[in-house]
């Protein structure tokens, strides 16, 4: 069900869980305080109790209630991509409920860049823990209609349009003056390494980024990543969908195309995807995207969605 701003804020405040855009992929959001709340979001999407969440508050001064060390580091790549779709995994202090953070020693935060959520934020007082609005290994939703068709009618959704980013958050983890790349997303692995002034770093087995299971992101229908657009046509025909990356056609095939810039083809994905799997094929074939460094979380998303 839709519900206004208000009541976004009242439910969330009594401890119930509530669907809320972000830029990157809508979220179910539950007060990041209340380890009731938190319990309902895994019960919802089915998701395994190893798997932590990520905060989104709404400001830099609230990340000291959260974390016992916020090295200069951390500071100078949250100042440079926050607000935005990136998410910081840094050590917990004591009191972060073990629920969140998976039993982790560290917890993940980050400032989400979406008005409305922003709103949110700042008139509730509340930090929200919020995975993506999506069953456990499904593809995420990018508008409140996937949010209802995903999770049922049930599940209030606060509606702040199409996400602009479309795909999960960069995670990176701090240690020291030293960062490793946990998840890839549209913020880039360069940009960071720009900011932080040095390349990521493998900690040795320290940190792990939990969830990052190789089937996730996936749509019902089975999907195959294919190595050329000569590979794709000779594999399409009327049982399949067809998704192309950059120009061109496709007889006998029903065929979807995204434009070869990759925050387009990002932030169009899975909604792309959400209508292919619509029409009940027996295959999707998605051709690979360039092999250049900004369709790096573009090609780690596919390859999940058709592993
Ligand atoms: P999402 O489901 O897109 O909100 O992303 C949550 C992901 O963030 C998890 O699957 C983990 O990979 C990562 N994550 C969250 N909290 C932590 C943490 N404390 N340490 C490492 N990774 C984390
Ligand atoms: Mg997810």
């Amino acid at each position: 069900m839709i519900v206004d701003l208000n009541t976004a804020i009242a439910k969330l405040k009594a401890g119930q869980v509530v669907a809320i855009p972000t830029e990157t992929v809508y979220g179910l959001a539950a007060d990041a305080r209340n380890d009731d709340a938190l319990r309902q979001i895994y019960v919802i999407k089915e998701r395994p109790a190893n798997n932590p969440l990520i905060v989104h508050i709404d400001n830099i001064s609230r990340v000291t209630d959260w974390v016992s060390e916020f090295p200069p580091l951390a500071q100078k790549l949250a100042k440079t991509f926050w607000p935005g779709p990136f998410t910081l995994v840094l050590p917990a202090k004591p009191h972060v409920s073990s629920i969140l953070r998976a039993n982790q020693p560290t917890v993940a935060l980050r400032i989400p860049n979406h008005p409305l959520t922003l709103q949110l934020l700042q008139l509730s007082g509340l930090a929200l823990a919020a995975p993506s609005a999506n069953k456990f290994t499904q593809l995420s939703p990018t508008t409140a209609m996937h949010v209802q068709a995903g999770l049922g009618d049930e599940v209030p959704v606060l509606d702040g349009g199409a996400c602009q980013v479309g795909i999960e958050s960069t995670i990176v983890a701090v240690q020291g003056d030293d960062w490793q790349l946990l998840r890839p997303g549209m913020t880039s692995a360069a940009s960071i390494a720009t900011v932080a002034g040095k390349p990521a770093v493998s900690f040795n087995q320290a940190i792990k980024a939990p969830g990052q299971h190789t089937l996730h992101y996936s749509p019902r229908t089975r999907m195959q990543l294919i190595p050329s657009r000569d590979a794709l046509v000779a594999l399409a025909n009327d049982s399949t969908a067809a998704l192309l990356i950059g120009e061109g056609t496709l007889p006998d095939c029903v065929h979807f195309q995204l434009n070869k810039h990759a925050p387009d083809v990002a932030q169009q994905l899975y909604s792309t995807l959400h209508q292919m799997d619509a029409l009940g094929k027996q295959l999707i074939l998605v051709e690979v995207p360039p092999d250049a460094p900004e369709w790096a979380a573009i090609l780690d998303r596919m390859t999940r969605a058709a592993s």
